[in-house]
């Protein structure tokens, strides 16, 4: 199996091949080349890409927040 990378645009892991490494303040951070592309696009094309990664990033506030407060139901925070 293909060894697979966190892409810190789309939040999920995708195959290697289809990473590339971006050197930032924070340090090395790895995009997918479907979310650089999206970037060149002009805005009109970007835009179910965009609302993609907004509802993937909705999910994952919304999971954590939920854990949140399963941790405070428990007295665990
Ligand atoms: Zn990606």
């Amino acid at each position: 199996m293909e060894k697979t990378r966190f892409c810190h645009c789309c939040r999920v892991h995708h195959p290697e091949s289809q990473m590339r490494r971006f050197h930032t303040r924070q340090g090395e951070r790895w995009r997918c080349l479907a979310s650089i592309e999206a970037a060149r696009r002009p805005p009109g094309e970007r835009d179910e890409f965009g609302r993609r990664q907004t509802a993937i990033n909705r999910e994952a506030t919304h999971r954590a927040a939920e854990h949140a407060s399963l941790l405070r139901q428990h007295g665990l925070a």
